[in-house]
């Protein structure tokens, strides 16, 4: 992301704010009678109610709206989620519009899926969470019709699945503390900073728990030298890595960074697609791929290639979102070396019964496609 797009997108993210402060809201926004052979394309906004609430360096959210998606065709459903990143202009009307606009592609032959997902990317720039949700709405459908799981599909090795963190949202220290605390099934913690108070915050968990710790910033230290002073502290901290510490735009600053730092720094902002990759390549450690921000499992999967390819550490993500696209994030877990997929887990209203996550551990489900099942009442 340019200057110019980082500014656009934080004029956005102001205006979208209003979004999440209204009420529960379940409606049905297209659908497209079919016969057979004819594909069926039914979409939803979910509201995602938060356990807890949920702070980032950028902003305080107690729901999410996602964009589900049901594509029927020839007697088998796949379905698809969307969950909307309001950073990237994104919203669950902006997503659901995009789907509605992307129906003539689906209409064409599903098997010929990496052709469709070219032509979902061509049909308009951005729109990459109702990218993933119509990417994993395909798979799950081609993997039900071959009755396989998705791991099999792409000839995985479901042993090599990883365990995920847990992450804690900014809040009060003692409130973060009971956080970790609870969390005492996650070998590894995500602690989430980008406030003044970041030292506080770190010593605060340190004083219930010396499990491994992993540090998010979400953008949220301004300088170079305030972040190699932060980093540097926290790996004295034992803290594994860093995440996005500075604005995503800012690379020859990260290149200024990593020459100097003691830990690893990962990229999550500063990277959405494989193409992103080989700039970004000498300013990073590792990066952190999510279906949301790369628009889905095929592109996902192109980036683990082109990181790898530019010796790259590979972690993982997610946005909040239910156990439908956790599970579709998890059947790829083993081409990476970290995993930090617990979105579901943040929620206390699932749409799906999935089972992605026991104790801190991955699970690729053996049921074909997904995995996941639907809870909402014909749907
Ligand atoms: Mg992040």
């Amino acid at each position: 992301m340019n200057r110019k797009e980082f500014f656009k997108t934080s004029g956005w993210l102001l205006a979208s704010s209003w979004l999440f402060g209204r009420k529960p809201e379940l409606r049905l926004k297209k659908e497209e009678t079919s016969k057979k052979g004819k594909v069926k394309v039914t979409t939803r906004i979910y509201e995602l109610h938060l356990r807890q609430a949920w702070t980032l360096s950028r902003g305080t959210w107690t729901t999410r709206r996602n964009v589900l998606v049901r594509l029927e065709k020839d007697g088998i459903v796949g379905y698809g989620e969307a969950a909307p990143i309001p950073r990237y202009n994104e919203s669950a009307e902006s997503n659901q519009a995009f789907i509605a606009k992307a129906l003539p592609i689906l209409e064409k032959d599903l098997w010929e899926y990496e052709e469709r997902g070219k032509e979902l990317e061509q049909l308009l720039p951005g729109e990459n969470a109702a990218k993933a949700a119509l990417d994993m709405a395909i798979l799950d459908w081609i993997g039900k019709s071959l009755k396989i799981p998705l791991y099999r599909f792409f000839g995985l090795d479901k042993s090599k699945t990883l365990s995920t963190t847990f992450s804690i949202g900014i809040d009060e220290v003692p409130v973060m503390q009971k956080t970790a605390l609870a969390a005492k099934d996650f070998r590894v913690l995500k602690i989430k900073v980008g406030t003044k108070d970041d030292k506080k915050i770190i010593e605060g968990i340190r004083e219930v728990t010396d499990r491994p710790i992993r540090v998010d910033a979400n953008e949220g230290w301004k300088t170079k030298e305030e972040a190699l002073e932060m980093i540097n502290w926290l790996a004295d901290k034992g803290v594994e890595f860093v995440e996005q510490p500075l604005p995503a735009a800012n690379l020859d600053d990260y290149r200024w960074l990593k020459e100097r730092v003691k830990i690893p720094i990962f990229a999550d902002e500063s990277v959405h697609k494989s193409h992103d990759i080989p700039a970004l390549a000498s300013a990073f450690d590792g990066i952190n791929v999510k279906l949301m921000k790369c628009g889905g499992l095929q592109e996902a999967m192109r980036m683990v290639a082109v990181a790898r390819a530019f010796d790259l550490k590979l972690m993982i993500g997610c946005m909040i979102e239910s156990s439908l696209s956790i599970s579709a994030a998890a059947a790829i877990t083993p081409l990476f070396d970290y995993a930090d997929l617990d979105g579901n887990l943040l929620i206390d209203n699932d749409p799906f019964r999935g089972e992605p996550i026991k104790g801190d551990r991955l699970q690729l489900s053996d049921r074909p496609g997904l995995g996941a099942e639907p809870l909402i009442p014909d749907w």
